[in-house]
């Protein structure tokens, strides 16, 4: 087993080698999806002028339009024996927004979830950063200062970072991602003005929002709380299912309620796509078991039907 730094060669062994880079990451992103993929596109770019780099996937829309830039375009010929892809943030193969990662010469998967499926050529998986964010930025790190992190990758990295780590709240945050956190602001980024007044900024329309699930939340009675958000209450609420999850963390600090989730109508897709937060259990292998995944403190999942609510209710109460 080759050890992280040997690792860390490697990815810039292949990365020096290959004119063409592609970077993936999983669908439906979040701040750590995105802020990691472009963090490390404009940081390709700053460092290998010559090389063509994109990033591709699904444009969502429910980003503030000034925090990412609009995803790549790319057609199927640009993949080829001199095309690299780099995954990140993405545990398992079906996750990837974009199928044509396979269609490289080579992949790299770079993530901070469990390793449940080991794809491509070059695997570095690290659990213990909060964020794929932190992982990359560790990996540049180690590159040495001949490279340079420029204000712009720095801030895409401190969104991952900020994402993925509830602002530097929830216990996967350590003394690594503050020093992280430090370099990136030694760039000279202003976290509140470049990063968190873009991320976190809400409307009347979100509180609107916020007020309905106050009005409707339920909790079980071993203290799991849950609302529920149907495509008609979206359509009221004037919201698209993928930002039903955004209010999820309201009960992250509430006594007595040691697992919280959002449960989010995908009518498009024919689901309900469950968010799951804990205090202090690990709720990601009840995750797997209803089509999902992720970290012990924060997974996703998808019920086929409302109905499946309440035996993922009795499975999660069950770990209490
Ligand atoms: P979410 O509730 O969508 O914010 O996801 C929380 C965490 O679980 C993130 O790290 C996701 O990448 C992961 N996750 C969400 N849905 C799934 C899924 N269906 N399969 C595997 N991991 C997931």
């Amino acid at each position: 087993m080759p050890t992280q730094k040997q690792l860390y060669k490697t990815i810039l062994s292949k990365i020096k080698k290959y004119p063409k880079i592609v970077v993936f990451r999983h669908q439906i992103p979040d701040f750590d999806a995105l802020g990691t993929q472009w963090g490390l596109v404009t940081w390709l770019k700053d460092n290998f002028p010559k090389k063509v780099i994109h990033a591709v996937g699904k444009d969502q829309g429910f980003f503030r339009d000034d925090l990412y830039p609009k995803m790549d375009i790319i057609e199927d010929d640009f993949f080829d024996s001199n095309t690299l892809a780099i995954v990140v943030d993405t545990a398992n193969t079906a996750r990837i927004d974009d199928a044509r990662y396979d269609k490289a010469a080579e992949v790299v998967k770079i993530d901070h979830h469990p390793n449940l499926e080991p794809y491509g050529q070059t695997v570095l998986v690290d659990t213990t950063t909060c964020a794929a964010s932190e992982l990359i930025m560790v990996m540049i790190q180690s590159f040495g200062r001949r490279y340079k992190l420029s204000q712009q990758a720095a801030v895409y990295f401190f969104s991952g970072i900020a994402g993925d780590s509830g602002r530097f709240m929830y216990s996967s945050t350590s003394p690594q991602t503050f020093a992280i956190a430090k370099r990136l602001l030694e760039t000279g980024i202003n976290a509140n003005r470049d990063v968190y007044l873009k991320m976190y900024e809400k409307t009347l329309q979100d509180l609107n929002v916020t007020a309905h699930i106050l009005s409707n939340y339920k909790v079980s009675e071993k203290g799991v709380a849950y609302y529920i958000l149907s495509y008609q209450d979206q359509v009221n609420l004037g919201i698209v299912s993928q930002r039903g999850k955004d209010n999820v963390n309201l009960f992250a600090n509430i006594k007595d309620v040691h697992i919280w989730c959002s449960i989010s109508e995908d009518k498009e897709n024919n689901v309900w796509r469950v968010s799951i937060r804990s205090k202090l259990v690990s709720i990601n292998d009840v995750a797997r078991t209803f089509e999902g995944g992720g970290h012990p403190q924060a997974s996703g999942a998808k019920l086929p039907s409302i109905s499946d609510l309440p035996s993922l209710i009795t499975a999660l109460e069950n770990l209490l």
